[in-house]
């Protein structure tokens, strides 16, 4: 029935009979609009099948909401905003399900965060679940709680039957996972729940373990079934660290989910006879991209689409890990009756088989197949990579191109193969080759997920989008500009001087730079303890300029820049490119640089500067010392700089504990000029570089005199510590303490 048009008389009357019948079902269900916490509260006591509660428009403020009820299959009942969009809740709040078909749709969770452990919970208490429910067209929004590492869950699911869809889940930035299943009850397993067409948008480094987008399961109940289906979802920068999907339990489907740009990969950690189909990971050459890391029994991996993913380790493109004999729930269990095939993957760096081997992790894969897989690189890599026996993987008709070093398997054949471009926007080969995705492999696009009335998160660059104000020299007269300033905005300076009375926050991204065709460098000089703090939302671009320290009060501690020295969500960036920086010394320890706790760096950039006659610490990132694998700055760069007569180091990296669930910290120094750094009495380190469980550290064309060593501890994972060209005059070589000879697990 598309249209009466086309109806008979007869259809007619039908059709005017079942109008009739829904209008009448109407008039005996409620559709109350509510505008206090207390009419919802009654609404919700009240309500029976076919229900609608509508939330009126606006703020709903400190507000936890619980919507329990019994409604059926054909009525249940249903919470709804008059608008879609329009009804935000905030402050300190939350949403808890309980019963029986429940419906929530058009929510906003903004502007707070949750006092319990999740914000949208599918559960009212142990005993009170919601089951057949469903939460759809609903936006949890940086909804974070304000300690960087207070863990908390957004969404949570428990009971059976339950779906969440059509959602859009951004910028959760504390601490947990975005999402979780839980299967701690027997309520709560078998659990078939959906979780289709949400979007899952940037979640930053987090720089500890706890930053998974989706779990499904713990450890624990990991060989119970869940029967979750994780469908059609957009997985935009999903960053938060190594594991964007954990999948803990039995019988979950991955199917037709795009993962765009995102760090990490979807892996099978415990639970048999999953399914990953129809995915496309798009990392586009985004470092740490990773595709699927297959784990345990009867999992089935095929017809997925992997393109420019560039993880490695663990975190590579397809990663079949060995196992550890007669495992612990928790640990490793070994590959077997699994199934990988008819996958592409493209420019991906990575493919693993028995990855992981060493003394414990010793049960090789067996009676799994590998076989119809497409893998084509365009620049020729070394690309694949066997790390124990796999004489218990059946290689057939595989199909490999532009590999270097190919490992000598039958049924992975190298030969040339050329790509095009088919309809769907994705690779395939030339001459159709039975091997690699299907050719009508569906391409799921951002805007099919989510909602159409709430913006998806954008993309560009922090600074230098906005306006240019150009200033005069003066008293206080750089606070005023950055206090008028937009996110985005450059302050130019004129020559001369610019003394600053009081600390300058910065909460937005912002340049300072020299105004252009100045023959001397504006020179700025500050009063207080610090001349910039970064603060939430906030980071800093220098440019051009001159800093001098002698103004500063003759007190310890001193800084040109800080961080806030309470726990800051947002992760922030300073650049600091052709700066030169003098006499931090009215006192000791005065740093270029000075980090607080639970504040985090995507990067910091030094690059043509010049430091000298400075009592501290160029740059100190060594705040997070409780060794639970938390650190300061993920990317550190400092290169082309010079540095003479520094008390401390020009760099103090530290990252401790033996957590395994992070790409950083990375550092690179390259092209740096020290000299008599590091000598000072306070410099505990005794180093002029110090870095401490570092996973990435790249030292190049670096030269140090008179200065104290570089020092490198490696402690977890698999760092990669690579130190060339270094010249060394009066200063000892390198101290590189390697992992393994102080390893203790
Ligand atoms: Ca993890």
């Amino acid at each position: 029935m598309s249209s009466k048009g086309n109806l008979s008389p007869g259809g007619i009357v039908t059709w005017l009979l079942a109008s009739l019948a829904l209008s009448l079902a109407g008039t005996l269900q409620a559709a109350s609009l509510v505008r206090t916490q207390q009419e919802f509260n009654e609404a919700v006591s009240a309500a029976r099948p076919g229900d609608t509660i509508t939330m009126a428009n606006g703020v709903w403020r400190d507000f936890e909401m619980v919507f329990s009820g019994t409604g059926t299959e054909d009525q249940p009942i249903t919470l709804t905003a008059e608008t879609r969009g329009k009804v935000i809740i905030s402050g300190v709040s939350n949403l808890r399900l309980a019963g029986e078909y429940l419906v929530v749709r058009g929510l906003v969770f903004r502007d707070g965060y949750t006092p319990t452990n999740e914000v949208i919970s599918f559960r009212r208490s142990r005993d009170q679940l919601a089951n057949h429910s469903r939460v759809t067209e609903t936006v949890i929004d940086h909804f974070n709680n304000p300690q960087r590492h207070e863990r908390d869950f957004w969404v949570m699911m428990y009971g059976r039957n339950n779906r969440f869809d059509h959602n859009h889940i951004n910028g959760k930035s504390n601490a947990g996972v975005t999402m979780a299943v839980k299967l701690n009850s027997e309520a709560s397993q078998n659990n078939h729940h959906r979780i289709d067409y949400n979007y899952f948008g940037p979640r930053q480094a987090l720089g500890s373990n706890g930053g998974e987008t989706l779990r499904i399961g713990t450890s624990k109940y990991s060989l119970t079934d869940s029967f979750t289906t994780v469908e059609n979802n957009y997985f935009d920068r999903c960053n938060g660290e190594v594991e964007i999907i954990s999948s803990k339990s039995g019988h979950n489907v991955f199917r037709g989910n795009v993962f765009f740009e995102s760090q990490g990969t979807l892996t099978l950690r415990h639970g048999n006879d999953n399914l990953i189909e129809n995915n496309l990971f798009l990392g586009n050459g985004v470092p740490h991209t990773g595709g699927i890391r297959l784990i345990n029994k009867r999992q089935t991996i095929r017809n997925n689409y992997l393109y420019g993913l560039k993880g490695y380790r663990f975190g590579g493109a397809l990663v079949v890990m060995n196992g550890v004999p007669d495992s612990p729930i928790n640990r490793y269990h070994q590959v077997e009756d699994s199934l990988v095939e008819h996958n592409t993957i493209i420019d991906s760096d990575h493919v693993e088989f028995a990855a992981g081997s060493d003394d414990e992790r010793s049960a090789v894969p067996i009676s799994t197949a590998f076989r119809q897989n497409l893998i084509v690189h365009r620049q020729p890599t070394a690309m694949i990579a066997v790390h124990d026996d796999i004489s218990g993987i059946r290689f057939e008709g595989n199909i490999v191109s532009g590999s270097k070093n190919t490992p000598a398997i039958s049924g992975l054949v190298d030969e040339a193969v050329t790509l095009t471009r088919s309809t769907n926007g994705l690779l395939y080969p030339r001459q159709t080759k039975p091997v690699g995705a299907r050719p009508d492999l569906r391409v799921l696009e951002r805007d099919e997920t989510g909602v159409a009335w709430y913006p998806k998160a954008g993309f560009g660059d922090r600074f230098d989008t906005g306006q240019i104000h150009t200033i005069s020299p003066g008293q206080d007269t750089l606070a005023a500009a950055v206090a008028e300033a937009e996110s985005g905005d450059i302050i130019e300076l004129e020559a001369g001087e610019y003394v600053s009375s009081r600390l300058i926050a910065i909460d937005k991204p912002l340049t300072v730079r020299a105004a252009t065709g100045q023959s001397v460098r504006p020179i700025l000089r500050f009063e207080r303890t610090t001349l910039f703090e970064i603060s939430e939302g906030g980071s800093l671009k220098l440019e051009g300029l001159a800093v001098d320290g002698s103004a500063a009060p003759d007190a310890y501690d001193n800084s040109v820049v800080r961080t806030s020295r309470y726990s800051m969500l947002s992760n922030y960036e300073l650049v600091v490119n052709d700066v030169h920086v003098a006499n931090l010394n009215t006192n000791h320890s005065f740093n270029f640089l000075k980090v607080s706790k639970h504040t985090f760096a995507d990067r910091i950039d030094i690059r043509a500067s010049r430091f000298s006659e400075i009592s501290g610490h160029v740059v100190a990132l060594d705040q997070e010392i409780d060794d639970l694998g938390i650190y300061n700055a993920e990317y550190i760069s400092i290169a082309d700089s010079s540095f003479e007569n520094i008390e401390k180091s020009v760099a103090s990296v530290y990252r401790g504990g033996t957590d395994e669930s992070t790409f950083g910290p990375h550092f690179l120094f390259t092209g740096n000029r020290l000299s008599n750094v590091g000598n000072g009495k306070r410099n505990k380190n005794q180093a002029a570089v110090f870095l401490h469980g570092v996973q990435v550290a790249t030292l190049r064309q670096n030269s140090l005199s008179s200065s104290q060593p570089v020092r490198v501890v490696e402690t977890v994972g698999d760092p990669i510590t690579q130190l060339s060209d270094n010249q060394f005059n009066q200063t000892k070589v390198p101290v590189i303490q390697p992992f393994g000879s102080s390893r203790t697990n």
